[in-house]
């Protein structure tokens, strides 16, 4: 690290924060091309009726990026100067870029999705996708594979709050009970987890029984901690190609790296980083 007076300054902030792989993942990038005299990346812990003196700082510091995490991708948006439409759609912001004190917000989340998927099977256009979810990591995952031209059928433990999304997707999206899954996850092409179970105190548990997953599958699980969740380990195992958390959290960051920087990011060194 190399940081003089010019060095630009880039933050994430959360509540909490320190968790966050992203200064690692982008600092490591930074050092890869030899910009990292030119920009520093760190994490502050911030509370959500602290975020509008936040945006205020970094206007007045003229602090170059605001990455935002949980749970503040949509208090943010009070305060900027410009929303992206894309981001305006979505409903959350979770990167702001400061062109000389304009700040305008947009959202990386849709793409950490898209593009992993897009790397597997090239096309999304027609592709019928099984999104099991309806919050905040959903709503990206669910805009992502509609835009892309996918059909998507989503399921959520409370059926009210995936209709609220549908309803928010333009009814762009068809609604089930996680108890009709029998008859209809066998006949997707994508299934899409982005319900927190794997992770914590439901480790040991998947939200997709294993008979309803064969071969010619694409499976993606947004939780990335464990690495390799029980649902991606049974989806293995019954032959359909998986897609783990950590790839979400990589290309968000690429997406995220390059309005930063200008710079073409190098995955492969930002994806070594996270599996360190
Ligand atoms: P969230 O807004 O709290 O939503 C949680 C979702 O999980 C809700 O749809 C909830 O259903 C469902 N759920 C929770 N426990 C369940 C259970 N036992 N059975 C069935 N459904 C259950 O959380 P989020 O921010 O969307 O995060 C969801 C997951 O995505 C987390 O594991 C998070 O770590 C991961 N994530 C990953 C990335 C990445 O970059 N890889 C990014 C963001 C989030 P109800 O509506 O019925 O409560």
């Amino acid at each position: 690290m190399n940081i003089s007076g010019k060095t630009k300054l880039c933050v994430i902030i959360g509540d909490p924060v320190d968790h966050s792989l992203s200064p690692a993942m982008h600092n490591a990038a930074y050092k890869d091309l030899g910009i990292d005299d030119e920009f520093v990346f760190v994490a502050s812990h911030v509370k959500v009726e602290n975020v509008k003196d936040v945006v205020q700082a970094v206007r007045v510091m003229n602090i170059r990026g605001l990455t935002c995490t949980i749970p503040h991708k949509l208090e943010v948006m009070r305060y900027l100067d410009e929303i992206d439409p894309i981001a305006e759609k979505i409903g959350a912001v979770n990167t702001v870029v400061n062109e000389n004190g304009t700040l305008k917000g947009y959202n990386t989340d849709w793409l950490g999705t898209v593009i992993p998927l897009e790397n597997k099977i090239g096309s999304l256009n027609g592709k019928s996708v099984a999104l099991i979810g309806a919050g905040g990591a959903a709503r990206a995952m669910a805009y992502g594979v509609i835009e892309k031209g996918a059909h998507l059928t989503i399921f959520n433990r409370t059926k009210d709050k995936a209709e609220k999304l549908a309803e928010e997707l333009g009814k762009r999206a068809q609604t089930r009970t996680l108890e009709e899954m029998a008859q209809e996850m066998p006949k997707q092409d994508i299934i899409l987890n982005a319900t927190s179970v794997g992770m914590g105190k439901q480790i040991d548990q998947t939200p997709v029984p294993k008979e309803y997953i064969h071969s010619g599958q694409i499976v993606f699980d947004a939780v990335y901690a464990p690495r390799e969740t029980r649902l991606l380990k049974e989806s293995n195992k019954q032959g359909a190609v998986t897609i783990q958390g950590i790839e979400m959290l990589l290309y968000q960051g690429t997406a995220q790296f390059e309005l930063y920087t200008g710079r073409i990011a190098p995955v492969d060194v930002m994806r070594r980083v996270l599996h360190e």
